[in-house]
């Protein structure tokens, strides 16, 4: 999906490997791997220079708003998996984080997906993300009925991102009936979480009151982060997700999620 993340697209590498070598096979249904972004995977970068965010797309406003000639890959792109994706009966995507966090899902709430989530080795479980809901994948899939999870499996840098990304693919496809190879599943306790505040960052001295990693947790009174003007503080406890203040101004620099 992202270029910049490619434990997601050596996942599928490695999972096709294992069909193609007959060391794996499926035991039902029609299972597709799909490497959403390979150009901007060429390129390492989050999405082409002319492009979009191929997980900004998915309301497919460009159609309406843009002429076919300003149209990037990721445009091009969003229409070809569009064919694939309303097919499916369900669907995991896979992504990694700028700064570290334990890896969790995000769902889309249809049907089984949280059943499914709870038992595919993450740690949180993150629900009705409304405010991104109607670009990204999972929200266009969750308007046509279709169960849908977006993992992050932890940090760009990490390691073991690889494995980790492997390891929840391999238990999505047992747990969904896709693959019977005899691995248990390592379903985990689960924390469910809510999504309540979305901060964008006001200006380029933006700085967190302290390095933030995912699902932090933040007591109430605790300093988010400040510039000259600024100061935002929390007023319950709750976590930080997705912390990465190295974002453009008016971008996305953290959310908060509650226990639900
Ligand atoms: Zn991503």
């Amino acid at each position: 999906m992202h270029g910049n993340e490619p434990c997601g697209a050596e996942a599928v590498r490695r999972i096709a490997r294992a069909f193609e070598n007959r060391d794996l096979a499926p035991a039902k249904g029609t299972i597709f791997l799909i490497h959403a972004n390979p150009e901007a995977t060429s390129q390492g970068r989050r999405h082409t220079p002319g492009g979009e965010d191929l997980n900004r797309v998915w309301d497919f406003e460009f159609a309406e708003t843009l002429r076919e000639e300003a149209w990037g890959y990721e445009h091009h792109r969003a229409l070809e998996l569009k064919e694939v994706l309303g097919g499916l009966d369900v669907f995991l995507d896979l992504h990694s984080a700028g700064t570290a966090t334990p890896a969790f899902g995000v769902s889309n709430g249809e049907a089984q997906i949280d059943e499914i989530a709870k038992q595919i080795g993450i740690a949180y479980l993150v629900q009705s993300w409304y405010g991104l809901a109607d670009k990204v994948i999972i929200g266009f899939l969750k308007t046509a009925g279709i169960p849908a999870l977006s993992v992050e499996c932890g940090a760009h840098d990490d390691q073991e991102i690889s494995e980790t990304a492997q390891r929840i693919a391999m238990n999505f496809l047992r747990v969904t009936g896709a693959v019977d190879d005899g691995h248990p599943t390592n379903g985990s306790d689960v924390r469910t979480v809510h999504v309540v505040e979305t901060i964008t960052k006001p200006s380029e001295e933006f700085h967190f009151g302290a390095p933030w990693t995912g699902f932090q947790r933040l007591e109430p009174g605790a300093l988010v982060g400040r510039d000259r003007i600024t100061e935002i503080r929390t007023s319950r406890a709750c976590y930080a997700v997705l912390p990465n203040a190295d974002v453009e101004v008016g971008d996305d620099v953290i959310y908060l999620a509650v226990d639900s």
